[in-house]
């Protein structure tokens, strides 16, 4: 017996009968709504109802309140996790970052409340039509990305907007309305009010996504660029080279890791330390973007770098990264990617068991045989392996006499 899996809008659609049934009104909203539009597979379906919290609870008793203020709630449904907001209208905004309260409201209010006509669509799923109380269809259909409402009160009450509609525009390749543009390069300043852990993150999904050049283009334009992070100043030869490199990344999402690395090439290694910790960028993310740049002088020996140093580059986790971001930045520079081939060549016939062997002898062994744990240790293990790498010594037996000779020295 095979079971059926639902899709997400089917979950969606469940959630919305359900409410339908209570005698509420329930209506997909927002980016799902452009996305069914525009042909695209929306990332998830959300749901708006005029439905109370308290009701839209009772209904569905198991349901996580997730935004408790903002009366919304996650119903989890054939597995997918579909958010269910009650129409709201914000209340005023007083810090650029969120409404000092919200009220609830009806559909046409709640779409008022959203950020751009694009995302302010509602789709009735049971009559099957768009409920499109901002003009979203037409910006959609002239492929224009415009706020709801005044530009300038619309950025000014909440200026992580102002980084949305650089991600929106890229990732769908829209223009933006002149009047919401001009707004935003004067706006751009203000960005530095919110945290960094947000700007981050939609930084982060601009860069991931395969329009990340784009969206980079749209950052140096606007002059936001300038404003994601105090130390990050502004550096217009670096982001230019940096625009090209990106454009020759595949066409397809990657990690965050190489889409900054892509960016800070240019930069120092300690400017790129403090950018990504002004960014709070994980500890494992700024590593790996430090390990990518700091491996590309590296990689460019490709050619004099011993068996060793080759299995060292690929035992890390970033090497396919490293790959890909040696090919952009040689692409970028205008040459032939003679550096990338030559790595391809050089470690195309390592196995993978070859990479990252076990060593042949531990610290416990060299301890047994006399030799206190400390520097000098570390020194005699790490050299032994990287005779164990180059495959100059390939059994323990010949490790021994390795050590012995080394311990005459
Ligand atoms: P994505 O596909 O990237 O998830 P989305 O349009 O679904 O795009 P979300 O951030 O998931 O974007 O938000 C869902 C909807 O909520 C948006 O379409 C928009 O209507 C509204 N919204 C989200 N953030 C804001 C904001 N900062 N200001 C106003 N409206 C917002
Ligand atoms: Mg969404």
């Amino acid at each position: 017996m095979t079971l059926y899996a639902h899709t997400a809008k089917e979950s969606a659609i469940a959630v919305i009968d359900k409410l339908r049934q209570q005698g509420a009104i329930a209506l997909l909203a927002g980016g799902c709504v452009r996305d069914e539009l525009l042909g695209l597979t929306p990332k998830d379906y959300d749901v708006a109802t005029d439905a109370l919290p308290a009701q839209v609870r009772k209904c569905f008793p198991r349901a996580r309140e997730v935004g408790a203020q903002f009366g919304v709630i996650l119903v989890r449904k054939y597995s997918y996790d579909i958010e269910v907001a009650t129409f709201r209208s914000d209340g005023e905004y007083l810090d650029g970052r969120r409404p000092e309260n919200v009220e609830f409201a009806t559909a046409k209010e709640d779409a008022q409340r959203r950020d751009f006509t694009i995302n302010g669509l509602f789709f009735d799923t049971e009559k099957n039509e768009v409920i499109d109380y901002v003009g979203g269809q037409k910006d959609l259909r002239n492929k224009l990305l415009r706020t709801i409402g005044e530009p300038v009160q619309r950025f000014s009450e909440d200026h992580l907007r102002l980084l949305r509609a650089v991600r929106f525009a890229a990732r769908l390749g829209f223009e933006i309305h002149p009047d919401t543009l001009s707004q935003i390069k004067q706006l751009a300043p203000k960005l530095r009010i919110i945290s960094a852990e947000r700007i981050a993150m939609e930084l982060e999904a601009i860069l991931v996504a395969p329009s990340r050049s784009s969206g980079w283009q749209w950052l140096m334009d606007t002059g936001l660029r300038g404003h994601l992070a105090n130390s990050w100043t502004d550096d217009v030869p670096a982001d230019k080279a940096a625009l090209s490199r990106l454009s020759f990344l595949p066409d397809q999402v990657i990690s965050t890791s190489l889409s900054f690395a892509a960016i800070f090439c240019d930069i120092s290694s300690s400017s790129i330390k403090r950018i990504c910790h002004d960014l709070r960028l994980s500890n494992r993310v700024a590593s790996n973007i430090s390990w990518l740049i700091d491996s590309l002088p590296e990689a460019a020996k490709s050619g004099q770098l011993e068996l060793a140093d080759l299995k060292l580059l690929m035992a890390h986790k970033c090497w396919p990264e490293l790959l890909l971001l040696v090919n952009a930045n040689e692409r970028a520079g205008g040459h032939s990617t003679s550096v990338y081939d030559k790595l391809i060549e050089n470690t195309r016939d390592i196995k993978t068991s070859a990479v990252a062997p076990p060593p042949l002898l531990t610290g416990d062994d060299l301890k047994t045989l006399g030799i206190n744990s400390g520097p000098e240790m570390g020194k005699l293990l790490s050299a032994l392996y990287r005779e164990q790498l180059n495959e100059t010594i390939e059994t323990r037996a010949q490790a021994l006499v390795w050590l012995d000779v080394a311990l005459k020295d």
